[in-house]
């Protein structure tokens, strides 16, 4: 996976790299910039109609942002948020073992889907957009991504053709 140029001072990024045609829900390495990774929590296939809806995508992100933060890796999270595409969702970690990693990820939609009652960051000051919340849509998309993830063999490799 390199960088291919697109004019003379445009270079194609790394994400737009990858066949999305072959890409499934599943778990996946973006990047690797030093001791930061980006994973790709992909919950849709891509380009086939299914998309989260803005709803669930914003009300998973609070979750999984908070419960992740608040994870015994937590000051080791630099980033989570969903892809504008609304198939899946960035998380960055600094220094966090593979493995750890992809546990965590399960621990955290375990944690939303079954262990939480209440919506974080619900209100004006806390979000720019708090009325477009729901904590039933948060763990049901929990629940689905969480059941692919458990029956998937997690190589964190993109497919290939
Ligand atoms: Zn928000």
């Amino acid at each position: 996976m390199s960088e291919t140029k697109l004019t003379e001072n445009i270079n194609r990024i790394t994400s737009f790299c990858v066949d999305h045609d072959l890409i499934t829900e599943g778990m996946y390495i973006s990047r690797i910039d030093g001791d930061t990774v980006t994973y790709d929590l992909r919950t849709r296939r891509p380009n086939l109609g299914d998309y989260m809806d803005n709803l669930t995508m914003h009300s998973l992100e609070h979750m999984f942002a908070t419960y992740v933060r608040n994870s015994p890796i937590g000051d080791r999270v630099i980033y989570f948020g969903p892809m504008g595409c609304r198939t899946g969702f960035y998380l960055l970690l600094r220094d966090v073992p593979r493995e750890l990693a992809i546990e965590t990820v399960k621990a955290t939609l375990e944690r939303i889907a079954y262990n939480s009652d209440v919506m974080f960051g619900a209100s004006r000051k806390e979000c720019g957009n708090y009325l477009e919340l729901s904590l039933d849509a948060a763990k049901t998309e929990a629940k689905r991504y969480l059941d692919i993830l458990n029956k998937a063999n997690i190589t964190l490799a993109y497919p290939e053709a």
